[in-house]
């Protein structure tokens, strides 16, 4: 398969009602790969009256759509989780050519993706209430959960299948319609995945696609239509504040995924080798363009050294080049302001007086590519310490104190995930305990997985995606009182 091949399977249309059009006002917008700057396709580029027709459609497929069986809903996704499977090379290759990470990774990425697809198609068949007697005897109470409507699902570009089927997963399971909005850098891979849907069964107006580079007024006129219940959102803590701000209008059930800054606390009595390897993958997977990603790293005095040299000599041998040709060297970040964004950081960070150890230049040639990077003896209060990297950059603090650092590791206004190394699991848990994160790996640099509520507390988001909890973010409970005791009936 040539580098571009995979592109001219996708459709470059919008999906509405069954259908795939052209935008009204018939534009469209290039779609780039970061690995070259070469343009990879045209998408059309929806309008805010093209997204309110999705809309219409979402809204005028919700009823029937709620009718049907819990266990065809099952079979729907099933299928699709089977069919994500066959077609995996078609969707890493895409995966890889517009975001840019190793075809390996987008080999992960589908998987995990899947994974979400079979998770949601058991849960949607596991969707209790419950039946009880008042208190006071007085009341019968049946509790029931029903569909909570035509739901918007804005979707970043790091994940650009899985942060898809995170939501659609559910939101079929649940039996909800949806209008599927996917960030304007990474659009094919959602174009192929609705037609993957479509082709697993999933009836007309169920799903529809709105590709589109004006953000800003199509989602806020989707949130002002009172036929839109929820909206669920991943990306950045200040566009989630946008989103959640034009939700309160028609008071809209929300779930937002936002930002991170997790904390990576490596203690005298951790496992070496597994520390190393738990940061590269918890720092480099994705090109450290990960919410979960390890943001800055807290290392006991007593493994300081051993530390920063075993990651700088890993970091050192990373290759840098194109991933969708195949390979396992490290692409470029997803921009070139990305990657002026990760390096003015680094420069900021040796200005305040922390020391290179290896990487840190920007390499020649196209691509927005920046080298694996590791800083020593950062400010704790350097703006890279504080801010989401996204990016290759590892900045470490030394520490002795455990009490220190549990503090220096909440001292932030996001709390998404952290990661603990000991080997003494008490202490891990003891420490896991205190951190104000939604999530934390003890002696794992990976903790994402379909089967776990996946979610952050503080400026980090609201609701979870995933696990048992993932689908009640779509669904709303009834509570029905019924006078007098069965006995009596
Ligand atoms: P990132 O920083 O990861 O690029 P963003 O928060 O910018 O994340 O984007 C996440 C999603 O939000 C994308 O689908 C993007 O198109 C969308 N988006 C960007 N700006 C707005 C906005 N003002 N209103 C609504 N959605 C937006």
């Amino acid at each position: 398969m040539g580098a571009t091949d995979t592109v001219g399977t996708v459709t470059p249309r919008l999906f509405i009602g069954g259908i795939w059009k052209t935008a009204s006002d018939k534009s469209d917008f290039p779609v780039h790969d970061p690995s070259t700057g070469d343009t990879l396709a045209f998408m059309s580029d929806a309008t805010p009256e093209d997204a309110l027709e999705a809309l219409a459609c979402a809204s005028a497929a919700q009823a029937t759509w709620a009718q049907v069986s819990p266990g065809t809903r099952a079979d729907i996704l099933r299928r699709a989780f089977e069919r994500l499977l066959a077609d995996a090379d078609k969707f890493a290759h895409i995966i890889a050519l517009e975001m840019g990470k190793s075809l390996e990774q987008a080999h992960g990425e589908v998987r995990y993706a899947a994974d979400f697809l079979r998770w949601f198609s058991e849960e949607a068949v596991r969707v209790h209430g419950r039946y009880q007697t008042a208190p006071n005897g007085a009341l019968q109470h049946l509790i029931t959960k029903k569909p909570v409507g035509p739901c918007l699902l804005i979707t970043p570009w790091n994940f650009p299948l899985a942060m898809l089927t995170r939501k659609v997963g559910p939101a079929v399971a649940a039996g909800c319609t949806m209008v599927v909005k996917p960030a304007e850098l990474t659009p094919l891979t959602a174009a192929m995945f609705t037609s993957l849907m479509c082709e697993a069964g999933l009836p007309s107006g169920v799903m529809n696609l709105i590709t589109t580079t004006r953000a800003e007024s199509v989602v806020s006129a989707l949130l002002s239509d009172a036929r839109l219940k929820k909206v669920s959102f991943t990306g950045s803590t200040r566009v989630g504040r946008i989103v959640l701000a034009g939700a309160a209008q028609n008071i809209l059930r929300t779930s937002m995924e936002l930002g991170g800054n997790a904390p990576f606390i490596v203690f005298d009595d951790a496992n070496l080798d597994a520390a190393i390897d738990g940061a590269l993958q918890a720092k480099l997977r994705n090109i450290g363009q990960a919410c979960t990603a390890a943001n800055r790293f807290y290392v006991h005095s007593y493994l300081y050294d051993d530390f920063v040299g075993r990651l700088s000599e890993e970091f050192s041998k990373i290759e840098l080049g194109c991933g969708a040709l195949g390979g396992d060297r490290m692409g470029p970040l997803i921009t070139e302001a990305a990657r002026e964004n990760v390096h003015a950081m680094v420069l900021d960070a040796l200005e305040q007086g922390a020391t290179l150890i290896c990487g840190g230049e920007i390499p020649p040639g196209p691509g927005s590519f920046y080298p694996p990077t590791v800083l020593s003896d950062v400010p704790a209060d350097a703006r890279i310490m504080r801010t989401e990297v996204f990016g290759p950059v590892a900045p470490i603090c030394r520490f002795d104190d455990q009490n220190a650092v549990l503090a220096l590791s909440n001292d932030s206004e996001v709390g998404l995930a952290a990661y603990v190394y000991s080997q003494e699991l008490q202490r891990a848990l003891d420490i896991a305990e205190q951190l104000q994160t939604g999530m934390v790996g003890v002696n794992t640099g990976i903790i994402s997985d379909p089967a776990a509520p996946f979610g952050g507390v503080k400026q980090s988001g609201l609701g979870r995606e995933g696990g048992m909890e993932g689908i009640d973010e779509y669904l709303s409970i009834q509570y029905t009182g019924i006078a007098g005791r069965l006995s009596e009936r």
